[in-house]
C-alpha cells in the first residue's frame, strides 16, 4: 500500500492510493488542460486509467475534478464525492457564482474560468461524513466548497486535503507557504475556518500532509499545522 504523488500534473495535485486490484484510486484528477499529463504520469506508475477503481474528490473545482467525467466515460471509472458537492456535480444544483471580492487581480481572472467552465460529472456513489471508501476515511470539511472534504489514510498516517490547507500561497500557488483556502475560490470563509478547527479539535492523527496545491509536507503535519492554525487565530475561543 502505497501513496504516489502524480508529479507531472502541475496546476493541482494528484494521488494514487494503490493498495492493489480493486484498491486504487486517484484522488482528484487534475484541470482538463492536463489530460495527457495525467495518462503519462499513470502509465509511468505503470496503470491504465481502466486500472483505477474509482476516482475521489476533495471538492467540484475543475482544477481538481476537470478530468472525472472523461475518466469516468471513456474507462468506466467510478466517482465518488460529497453530496453536497455531487449535487452541483451532475447539476441538480446552480454553480454557485465566484465573485472577486478582495482577491487579487489575477484571482478575478481565475474565478472567471471557473464560473464560465465548472466541472461537470454523474457521481457515482455521494460521500457523507465518517463514510469509508477502499482505505481512506472521509470527513467532511465545508467551507471552500459546500462538500469539500479531507480523505484520511490510516497506514500511512496521511490526510489528503484538497484546497482546505494547504502548502503554497494562492491565487498562484508557485510560491511555497502555509495556507488557508482563498476567499475569492471560496463559498464560506467562516464555515471552513469553523470546519478546519472542528477538524483540528477531533485530534485525528496524522503525519503527511498531502494538500491539493503545493508540496506534500511529509513529517509532523498536524504539529505544523497546530501552529499555524493557532497562528491564524483559529484555534481561539
Ligand atoms: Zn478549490
Amino acid at each position: 500500500m502505497r501513496i504516489r504523488h502524480l508529479r507531472g500534473v502541475r496546476i493541482s495535485n494528484v494521488f494514487l492510493v494503490d493498495g492493489g486490484p480493486g484498491d486504487r484510486f486517484l484522488v482528484d484528477t487534475g484541470h482538463w488542460s492536463e489530460r495527457a499529463t495525467l495518462v503519462l504520469a499513470l502509465r509511468r506508475a505503470g496503470l491504465w486509467p481502466s486500472d483505477l477503481t474509482g476516482v475521489l474528490l476533495t471538492h467540484r473545482h475543475s482544477d481538481h475534478a476537470g478530468n472525472a467525467r472523461w475518466l469516468r466515460e471513456r474507462f468506466g471509472v467510478r466517482v465518488y464525492a460529497h453530496r453536497a458537492d455531487a449535487e452541483i456535480l451532475e447539476g441538480r444544483e446552480p454553480v454557485p457564482h465566484m465573485e472577486r471580492g478582495e482577491g487579487s487581480f489575477l484571482a478575478g481572472v481565475l474565478a472567471q474560468f471557473e464560473n464560465r467552465w465548472p466541472a461537470r460529472v454523474p457521481v457515482d456513489r455521494a460521500l457523507d461524513d465518517g463514510d469509508t471508501i477502499g482505505s481512506l476515511e472521509v470527513h467532511w470539511v465545508p467551507g471552500h466548497t459546500e462538500g469539500s472534504v479531507f480523505f484520511r489514510h490510516d497506514r500511512t498516517r496521511s490526510l489528503l486535503s484538497g484546497d482546505t490547507l494547504l502548502t503554497a500561497i494562492p491565487p498562484l500557488v508557485v510560491r511555497a507557504g502555509l495556507a488557508l483556502p482563498y476567499p475569492t475560490f471560496t463559498r464560506d470563509m467562516k464555515l471552513a475556518r469553523a470546519s478546519i478547527r472542528a477538524f483540528h479539535e477531533r485530534a485525528i492523527d496524522y503525519d503527511a500532509l498531502l494538500p491539493g496545491h503545493g508540496a506534500p509536507l511529509m513529517k509532523d503535519a498536524r504539529k505544523v499545522f497546530g501552529e499555524f492554525l493557532d497562528k491564524q487565530g483559529i484555534l481561539d475561543t
